[in-house]
């Protein structure tokens, strides 16, 4: 068992950090602010032109070569300043990207992989439906096929890059009589007639994303554009959200040390009865426990990242690291807003942005109660 990073990493850990100090943290506040996508998405256009959209895919593909932990090591730099950026980053990565990459044929990665991993496409995953959450085979999304073209009909909620993406991977069913069975993943480019973007939702947290409600009307996708094979649509999204959760444990590990760090140097500085409040114990054994659940978060996000590199199963695994990470990105962000008393709640300081961002790791890619049911569902087999 080896701790260390290689050379490599170290570099490019320190090319994200040196990115994020320039192009990240100036206005993060303020993009929250905007409640706006605008500049986040011109930031994740830099990020692309760095080579980052493609990181953990093949280079003959157009990516950087890179795996599971590179990829881990960027999520977790990004999402210490900015859960928004973050946010949008690992669902072209995870969300959008390795489907087609995974499942994709020759064609489809040529067309599509490519220019999303030299950061010339943006990407998004469109499977959550207004009475399909949690349960996502119960889509009411249809796509029927008609000569050679499936013809896709219904909406789709919480699309993140929605209205920006110019590739969505899009779940529909093709053949309701078979339940879960029945349903389809297909590509949909941007400007498909009919596929209309009808809403962009307000947020509690991650308020610099973009989350689309799109209502589907007659949408001609060609039959070249089924990913996978028809009925494989349900394993396609959920073997997805597998891999996606390695990228929201990062987010957590990410927030939560951003948290922690700031909390500690707060406590360092600020006075009151004649020293500083990290001497108080209950300020100082709090920041204890913050700094090493920050090592519990990346110990097991980066667990996952290796046992996925090392072509193992690791749907457990990373269902363990979403759950663990994003509740210690909770606890971190509430702590360091406790540690910060009044002034942690004002907006002048980022734990109060940083803890409403930490709430929504708890719930997308698969709520927590949901990542139980995939522990308990392998460990009761
Ligand atoms: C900001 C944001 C971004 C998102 N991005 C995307 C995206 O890009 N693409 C996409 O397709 N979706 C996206 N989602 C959707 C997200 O994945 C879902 O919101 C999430 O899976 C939960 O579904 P739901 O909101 O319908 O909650 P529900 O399924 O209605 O769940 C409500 C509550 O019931 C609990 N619950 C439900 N079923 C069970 C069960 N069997 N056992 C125990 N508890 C249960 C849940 O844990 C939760 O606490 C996003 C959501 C948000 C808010």
């Amino acid at each position: 068992m080896n701790f260390e990073l290689t050379k490599q990493q170290l570099e490019l850990q320190e090319m994200v950090k040196d990115f994020v100090a320039k192009e990240v943290a100036p206005g993060v506040a303020a993009r929250d602010e905007a409640e706006s996508y605008e500049e986040t998405y011109k930031i994740m256009k830099k990020m692309g032109k760095l080579g980052l959209w493609g990181l953990p895919y093949p280079k003959e593909y157009g990516g950087a070569g890179g795996n599971q932990v590179d990829y881990c090591l960027a999520g977790i730099e990004i999402n210490k300043v900015d859960a928004s950026l973050g946010c949008s980053y690992s669902v072209h990565i995870s969300l959008a990207g390795w489907p087609i990459f995974h499942y994709g044929n020759e064609e489809q990665r040529q067309k599509y992989a490519v220019p999303m991993f030299k950061g010339e496409l943006l990407g998004s995953f469109a499977l959550t439906e207004p009475n399909a959450g949690s349960d996502s085979g119960a889509s009411e999304c249809t796509a029927v096929l008609k000569g050679d073209e499936y013809i896709l009909n219904g909406p789709k909620i919480f699309n993140t890059n929605g209205g920006y993406s110019d590739v969505n991977v899009v779940f529909a069913m093709t053949d309701p009589s078979k339940g879960v069975k029945g349903i389809s993943a297909f590509i949909v480019e941007k400007d498909a007639p009919g596929y209309n973007i009808i809403k962009t939702e307000r947020k509690m947290g991650i308020r610099s994303t973009q989350q689309a409600a799109v209502q589907m009307e007659d949408v001609r996708v060609p039959k070249a554009n089924l990913l996978g094979k028809e009925g494989e649509g349900f394993k396609i999204a959920m073997t997805t959200l597998d891999g996606g959760r390695i990228g929201i444990a990062a987010q957590g590990a990410g927030i939560a040390e951003g948290a922690y760090e700031y909390a500690l140097q707060y406590a360092k500085q600020r006075v009151q009865f004649g020293k500083p409040i990290s001497t108080q114990q209950w300020v100082a054994f709090t920041l204890a426990e913050m700094a090493t659940k920050v090592e519990v978060a990346k110990a097991m996000t980066m667990r996952a990242a290796c046992i996925k590199d090392a072509g193992q199963s690791y749907s457990v695994a990373a269902a363990m690291a979403k759950m663990v990470a994003t509740d210690i990105a909770m606890e971190n962000t509430t702590d360091a807003v406790q540690i910060l008393g009044g002034h942690g709640f004002l907006r002048d300081h980022p734990v109060e942005r940083m803890m409403r961002d930490a709430k929504i790791t708890q719930i997308y890619e698969g709520t927590n109660q949901i990542q139980k049911l995939v522990i308990s569902g392998a460990i009761l087999r």
